[in-house]
């Protein structure tokens, strides 16, 4: 108990070993770096091992990939396998990456178990063939995008009448409409009987409503926002006219030097136009998202983790899931569509345990829009100038720069912000 105790922790910290985790598992977690279970592992690991449907929301960068194989990798050791192998774990994910990153944390984390895992990872937008041959023979885990987990149903490369658990993960992106087809058609051809779970950092109440209706009994664990379970991501808000946003950015990489930056924008046009504005200037920026080919995509990401990029414009595309360490600042060149997706941007930086920064672009036309985000956070950030980018643009009564109570304020004008079931199909198609 002593030993394991770190310094200004009032909690003790509870060993993995005690989650019920084989000593192969808890020496591959040793070895990822992990000191002790992030709480939604602490609550997600015991009902999973136990076999129950969990609903598990926790903030972003909080571990919950983990939560989920690591139990789940247990329960597989624990049973009996046949060969050829049959699917028993399909673990579903919004994007191309995702499946990738998760896809390497299982083998991670499998590497010390006596029998070996297979694990499958499938996505679209590479040859189907390599992921044909991969899997003769068999998978135990499969982690899948939808369109193409399908497409390999389709060709008879692999069957789901043996799955014992479904993993949605982003599950309010994999249940939102743009997924809609997909997932009925999957879901038709996993057994009736099997655990569900679910999880995310945001989960709006319609789609918890649908959640609910596919889980059974689920155990429903929501790590609550503590100064202590949140991630520590130092908000900014600075006001700037549109046209200008281009040269604020430019500047601000130049005066911070950040080691490199993530920057959201609207469209896979803006991204393209604005990484190479910022490259013609001479900082080393590219762009990533859905139009790229993957092996572009991919290339793309592995150098921004190594840091070989000073910043990369993306899309809504990098916003789920994706993982990368020490990413000191995000940045909202355009503003996201809703408070979630805000929330799963800003979450790229501060993640596990670290500290970062967002910084969000406001002009007097997305005045308004923003104080939505702010309302439903429940956030009320300061607006800030940067001298030499002050906006000039004629400023409307409206959208001026509200005063200290305005989040709790009416909110006329933002109605039309919101997404409509349009914008989520054609955000669906731009991925
Ligand atoms: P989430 O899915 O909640 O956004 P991830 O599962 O992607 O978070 O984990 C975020 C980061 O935290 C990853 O780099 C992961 O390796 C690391 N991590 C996970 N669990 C622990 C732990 N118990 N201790 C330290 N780091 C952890
Ligand atoms: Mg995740």
């Amino acid at each position: 108990m002593r030993k394991d105790s770190v310094a200004g922790s009032v909690n003790c910290p509870m060993p993995f070993t005690s989650l019920g985790l084989s000593a192969p598992l808890t020496r591959a977690v040793a070895e990822a770096g992990y000191t002790e279970p992030t709480p939604i592992q602490l609550q997600a690991i015991p009902p999973v091992l136990r076999g129950q449907d969990v609903m598990g929301l926790a903030q972003t960068g909080s571990g919950k990939t983990a939560a989920f194989v690591l139990p789940l990798l247990q329960r597989l050791s624990d049973t009996q396998r046949e060969k050829p192998r049959r699917v028993r774990v399909l673990i579903l994910v919004p994007t191309r990456e995702l499946a990738a990153q998760i896809g390497e944390a299982v083998r991670s984390l499998a590497q010390h178990l006596p029998e070996a895992v297979k694990t499958s990872v499938v996505f679209g937008g590479v040859s189907i063939n390599p992921q044909m041959m991969a899997l003769r023979g068999g998978a135990d885990v499969v982690v899948a995008t939808p369109g193409r987990l399908l497409d390999l149903v389709d060709h008879n490369a692999l069957r789901l009448s043996a799955v014992n658990t479904l993993v949605l993960d982003e599950a309010d992106r994999m249940l939102d409409l743009g997924f809609n087809d997909e997932l009925t058609r999957i879901l038709a051809l996993l057994p009736r009987q099997r655990q569900n779970l679910f999880f995310s950092a945001t989960l709006p109440p319609a789609v918890q409503a649908l959640a609910e209706t596919m889980l059974h009994e689920p155990v429903r664990i929501e790590v609550e926002s503590t100064p202590a379970t949140e991630p520590s991501i130092a908000q900014r808000v600075i006001e700037v006219d549109a046209n200008r946003r281009t040269q604020l950015l430019r500047h601000l990489m130049k005066e911070n030097k950040w080691d490199r930056a993530l920057v959201f924008v609207a469209t896979k046009y803006a991204a393209e136009l604005v990484a190479e504005k910022l490259y013609r200037s001479k900082l080393f920026v590219t762009s990533f998202h859905g139009e790229l080919s993957q092996g572009a995509r991919t290339q793309v990401l592995d150098e921004f983790k190594a840091s070989r990029w000073e910043a990369v414009i993306t899309t809504d595309l990098a916003a789920r899931g994706i993982d990368i360490a020490n990413l000191p600042v995000v940045i909202n060149y355009d503003l996201p569509r809703s408070a979630d997706d805000y929330v799963h941007r800003i979450g790229r930086t501060g993640r596990a345990g670290e500290s970062g920064l967002a910084i969000s672009f406001v002009s007097p036309e997305t005045e308004a829009h923003f104080r939505l985000i702010e309302k439903r956070q429940g956030l009320s950030i300061p607006r800030e100038r940067v001298v030499g980018f002050e906006p000039v643009e004629v400023v409307d009564d409206a959208s001026a720069t509200p005063p200290v109570n305005a989040v709790v304020q009416g909110n006329g004008g933002v109605k039309g912000k919101r997404p409509s079931k349009k914008d989520k199909l054609r955000a669906a198609q731009g991925r």
